[in-house]
C-alpha cells in the first residue's frame, strides 16, 4: 500500500463522462489499497473561456481579479469528481487551494508556493477518504486567491506529493508519456521510458508544455518520483528520474527536441561599435521588465554593429517602443522587429560527452535549406532561431538526424 498523488489534466476531466471515468480509475487504485490524493485541472477550455470573458470587459484586468475568476474552473471539477466518487461508494472530500491551505506569495497569476498545510489531507486519508484538491491555485497571507501560472496544476500535484512525502506523483494527461518531441507535430515521435529531471527541465523551459516548468523544478528539488501517463490507456508512461539511474550505454546524445513560437526578434541596426553600448541598449529593456532570451551581435566593416535579441512575443511592441528611444540616444541607425520566428532546441545530457552535435544539427537544417538566424548553446542544449514557416520541417529533419524516430516495426 502506498500514498499516491494523481493529477488529471483538463481533457481528462473535460466532460461529465470523463470525470466518471477518472472516478472509476481512482476506484481501482483504492481497491488495491492505495491512499489517493487527487489534483484536478479545470475542464478543458474553461480557463481560456474565463480569460476571454475578462477581456471582453477590460483589456488589462487587475491580476488579483483574474485569479478570483480563473480559479473557479478548478472549483467545479473538484466538486464533480467528489460526487462521482461518492456515487461509486467512496468517501471523498474536496478542497480549494485556500482550504488546504496552499500558501503562496502574492504574485497574482504567477504565484509561487511557499508552504502547504497537510493536516486536513492527512486526517482525511486516515479516515479512509479520497482527498480531491483544486490544482493551479493557492492563497496568499492576506487571504487573497492566487494562481500559479498556466499549466500550474502540475505544480500543485508535485508540491502536494512533496509535502505528503508521497511514494509517487502521477501526472495523467492526453498522451501516454513524454515523447522525443511533441507527438502532435511529429508522427514519428517516440515515447521515452525515462528522462532525467535536468533534461525535462530544459524541455519544459524550451517549449514542451507537457509539464509545467515549476513542477519539474519542484520534483527535482524535493526528489519526488514523477511519472507522466495517459489517463485512459494503460501503460508504463515516462518516469522522470535522476541522472544516476541511467547507465551510459543506453543514454542517447540527444534525448528530445523542444520548440516554441512564443518569441519575437528585435534588432537595433547601425549601433556605434564602442564599449558600453550593448548595456545602454539592454538596460532600459530590463527596466521595462522585458525578459531577453537569445542575443547576437554582428560587426560590420564601418565600425557599427547590429544588436539582435529575442523577447516574448507579447513584449515585442513594448520592446520596440523602448528601443526607438534608445536608438536615438546612442546614435543607432534604426530598429526592426520580426515575430515570424520559431526557436528549436535539441536537449540531451549525452551532449556533455559527445563532440560534433552542433555540426549534425546545422547539417540537418542546411540539408532542408533552412537558414539559421541565431544560435545559443548551454551544456546540455543547442537552440536555433529560424523562420517560423520551416518549424515542422526542421523538427522532423532533426528528429531523424539524431536517430530519434520510432521504429515503425515496434508499433
Ligand atoms: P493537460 O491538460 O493534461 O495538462 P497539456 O496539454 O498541458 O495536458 O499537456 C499535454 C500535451 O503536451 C500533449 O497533448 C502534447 O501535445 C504536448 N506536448 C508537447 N511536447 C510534448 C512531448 N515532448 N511529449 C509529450 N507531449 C508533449
Ligand atoms: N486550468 C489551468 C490552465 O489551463 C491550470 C492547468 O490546467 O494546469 O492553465
Ligand atoms: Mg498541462
Amino acid at each position: 500500500m502506498s500514498l499516491i498523488v494523481q493529477k488529471y489534466g483538463g481533457t481528462s476531466v473535460g466532460t461529465v463522462e470523463r470525470i466518471g471515468a477518472v472516478a472509476d480509475k481512482i476506484s481501482t487504485f483504492r481497491e488495491q489499497g492505495h491512499d489517493i490524493v487527487v489534483v484536478v485541472s479545470a475542464m478543458s477550455g474553461e480557463t481560456n473561456r474565463l480569460i476571454g470573458l475578462a477581456h471582453e470587459i477590460q483589456e488589462d484586468p487587475e491580476p488579483r481579479e483574474m485569479d478570483v475568476l480563473v480559479s473557479t474552473g478548478e472549483q467545479v471539477t473538484i466538486a464533480l469528481l467528489c460526487m462521482a466518487l461518492k456515487k461509486r461508494g467512496w468517501d471523498a472530500r474536496s478542497y480549494t487551494g485556500g482550504q488546504v491551505k496552499i500558501l503562496t506569495d502574492s504574485s497574482h497569476t504567477k504565484a509561487r508556493i511557499q508552504e502547504i498545510d497537510d493536516n486536513n489531507m492527512r486526517s482525511d486519508l486516515k479516515a479512509g477518504r479520497v482527498v480531491v484538491v483544486a490544482g493551479f491555485q493557492g492563497v496568499d497571507e492576506n487571504g487573497s486567491i492566487t494562481t500559479l501560472g498556466r499549466g500550474g496544476s502540475d505544480t500543485t500535484g508535485v508540491a502536494l506529493a512533496a509535502a505528503l512525502k508521497a511514494d509517487e506523483c502521477q501526472i495523467y494527461t492526453d498522451v501516454d508519456g513524454v515523447y522525443t518531441t511533441d507527438p502532435r507535430v511529429v508522427d514519428s515521435a517516440r515515447r521515452l521510458e525515462k528522462i532525467t529531471f535536468e533534461e525535462m527541465l530544459e524541455m519544459a523551459s524550451l517549449g514542451s508544455k507537457v509539464l509545467q516548468i515549476r513542477a519539474v523544478e519542484f520534483a527535482g528539488k524535493y526528489g519526488v518520483p514523477l511519472r507522466v501517463l495517459h489517463s485512459f490507456q494503460d501503460g508504463p508512461g515516462t518516469l522522470i528520474t535522476l541522472d544516476e539511474d541511467f547507465d551510459d550505454m543506453e543514454q542517447p546524445v540527444v534525448s528530445g527536441i523542444a520548440f516554441n513560437r512564443d518569441e519575437a526578434k528585435v534588432t537595433v541596426q547601425g549601433v556605434p561599435d564602442t564599449p558600453g553600448v550593448a548595456s545602454r541598449i539592454l538596460a532600459p529593456i530590463g527596466e521595462a521588465n522585458i525578459e531577453v532570451d537569445v542575443i547576437v551581435q554582428n560587426v560590420s566593416a564601418d565600425n557599427t554593429t547590429d544588436l539582435t535579441f529575442t523577447v516574448h512575443r507579447n513584449d515585442m511592441a513594448k520592446a520596440e517602443a523602448v528601443l526607438l528611444k534608445v536608438a536615438e540616444e546612442v546614435g543607432a541607425g534604426g530598429v526592426s522587429t520580426d515575430d515570424k520566428i520559431a526557436k528549436i532546441s535539441i536537449v540531451g545530457v549525452g551532449m556533455r560527452s559527445h563532440a560534433g552535435v552542433a555540426s549534425t544539427m546545422f547539417n540537418s537544417l542546411a540539408n532542408d535549406g533552412i537558414n539559421i538566424q541565431m544560435i545559443t548553446t548551454s551544456e546540455i542544449k543547442i537552440s536555433v532561431i529560424i523562420d517560423e514557416r520551416y518549424l515542422e520541417l526542421a523538427v522532423r529533419g532533426l528528429h531523424t538526424a539524431f536517430d530519434l524516430d520510432a521504429d515503425p516495426r515496434a508499433e
